[in-house]
């Protein structure tokens, strides 16, 4: 067996990996380092052959030792993956950085401890499942026990996406294999590299063959279509882009897939005037500017109370200009590029626009120019905007990038008003010292989830996904457990 997928010293090659195996095959195209524009990696576009193959290697564990595995082993085994991706800590921090250009810092802190923890938390989320129990009086006199039994739903497709390629596969993975389904997942072909390691961790730490598979490509009329449309499919976990969901429900709907659906934002933080202002500037800035803006849950929106807009702009603005661009690796950078030149076309689109729609550019509104390797980077300055209406398409359309309208409030009615004006419906967050208003508008928002005094901090047994466009149902704890697997009743006369 070919547990090895390195082909070349010089570049990664991420082939697909089916049935425990990585195969040759499928058409390669290139992954560029989005820090420095340089190719870094080959990955080879899954065709039907392929992603057929998986589907059967999928199936075939699931009629054989992966799906004879007892709980505890299974267990235990999830526990063993998050020991693998640990033992290769560095391999993989060095993979997704290749892949996305972020700062070490946050591959080290963030991506990678969140990869291995997904695997440990659902391995504990299924360690007391109960199911309901109900005796019932039958029409003849007698007694009938029902009892509900759980089952994986069987070949689950995870679809992910770029900006926290590990951490979002994983958060899908894991639950689902901790449930006893087998995978196949679909890397972004942007970032395929962290998810190709982890196949040779499968394959080391003794997953059996096909509980775990991985084939490369794009979305349509690739790798991502192919496992949409398959009737060997039964659901498609998916993380990405509002239209891309739309796209993935039509083609899911030929055989009825069941499906989970994490899609885009516009999210809308609320600064009230009694908020302690520092915190609010703080963990704001760190909201909107955090992998560049490429976060699900980045405000890209933000009201602030009147009183103190001033003093919010100027400290947002400050946070914004001490923030450090370059390279991975170099010296206390903590700000790196967009994921791919056509993303930052998009993003500078959007910088245009702001202007054109009126905005005052508070800072940034550019392309950011670094010496050496990172001159071919994909930087962008992050941005600050006011005096943007509300009803601007800046405001108004997810730009997944690094930058912020800012725009005053006079009431807490006002605020709430503003901030559902959205056909998104992710997250929200409150900045206030008066907690009987901080429940008042968290309650009021629209959106999956709300923080209060903070961003980002969440424990992953609640639930979590979005309203409107901005998702299908919930995973997290149980949530994640409920999704995948299913209850069968069993109803016996007694
Ligand atoms: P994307 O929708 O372009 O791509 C995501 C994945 O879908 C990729 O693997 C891609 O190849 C695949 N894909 C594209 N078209 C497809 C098709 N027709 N059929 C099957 N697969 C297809 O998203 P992206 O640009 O990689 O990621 C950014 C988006 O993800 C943003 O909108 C962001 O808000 C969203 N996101 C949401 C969450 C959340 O938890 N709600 C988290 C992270 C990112």
């Amino acid at each position: 067996m070919q547990t090895e997928n390195q082909t070349s010293p010089a570049l990664r090659s991420c082939k697909n990996y089916v049935g425990g195996e990585f195969v040759d095959g499928g058409r390669p195209f290139e992954i560029r380092n989005p820090a420095t524009g340089d190719v870094h990696a080959h990955a080879f576009e899954a065709d039907a052959d392929i992603v057929d193959a998986a589907v059967a290697a999928a199936a075939n564990a699931l009629k054989g030792d992966w799906g004879q595995m007892p709980l505890a082993k299974r267990r235990q085994m999830l526990n063993a993956i998050a020991d693998g991706i640990e033992a290769r800590f560095d391999d993989f921090v060095e993979a997704e950085i290749a892949d996305t250009g972020k700062p070490y810092s946050l591959a080290d802190h963030l991506d990678i401890p969140r990869g291995a923890a997904n695997f440990r938390i659902f391995s504990d989320a299924v360690a007391n499942l109960s199911t309901e129990t109900f005796q019932q009086d039958t029409p003849d006199g007698g007694k009938a026990l029902n009892y509900a039994v759980r089952k994986p739903l069987g070949v689950v497709g995870i679809i992910s996406p770029w900006n926290l390629p590990l951490l979002l596969m994983t958060w899908k993975a894991a639950p689902a294999m901790a449930c006893g389904n087998a995978v196949i997942v679909k890397p972004s072909e942007e970032t395929p590299s962290s998810t190709t390691l982890l196949g040779e961790v499968m394959s080391s730490v003794g997953v059996p063959d096909g509980a775990f598979n991985v084939v490369h490509g794009f979305g349509p009329d690739s790798a991502g279509e192919l496992l949409t449309k398959h009737p060997g499919v039964r659901a498609i976990t998916f993380t990405g882009e509002t239209r891309t969901g739309e796209a993935i429900m039509k083609a899911a709907a030929a055989n009825v897939k069941a499906l989970s659906f994490e899609l885009g934002g516009k999210n809308a933080a609320i600064v009230f005037a009694d908020a302690d202002m520092d915190a609010a500037i703080a963990g704001l800035a760190r909201a909107a500017f955090l992998n560049t803006g490429q976060v699900c849950l980045a405000p890209e929106r933000i009201y602030v109370e009147r009183s103190v807009f001033d003093t919010f702009v100027a400290g947002l603005k400050g946070k914004a200009e001490a923030l450090k661009p370059g390279l991975p690796h170099a010296d206390g950078v903590d700000f790196g590029p967009l994921i791919s030149e056509e993303h930052r076309e998009k993003v500078l689109g959007y910088y245009q626009l702001a202007v054109d729609e009126g905005a005052t550019v508070v800072t940034g509104g550019g392309a950011l120019d670094l010496d050496d390797a990172a001159a071919r980077g994909y930087f962008v300055e992050p941005t600050v905007w006011t005096g943007l209406s509300h009803d601007a398409r800046v405001c108004r359309e997810e730009i997944f990038g690094p930058a912020c309208a800012v725009i005053p409030f006079d009431t807490e009615e006002e605020a709430i008003r503003l901030a559902n004006d959205s056909e998104y419906g992710l997250a929200s967050s409150i900045w206030t010292t008066d907690m009987s208003r901080a429940h008042r508008v968290g309650e009021a928002m629209e959106v999956g989830i709300s923080w209060v005094n903070c961003w980002f901090l969440r424990d992953l047994r609640t639930p979590f996904g979005g309203v409107k466009m901005s998702g299908i149902g919930r995973e997290g704890g149980v949530h994640s457990i409920n999704f995948y697997s299913e209850p069968s009743n069993i109803c016996i006369k007694l």
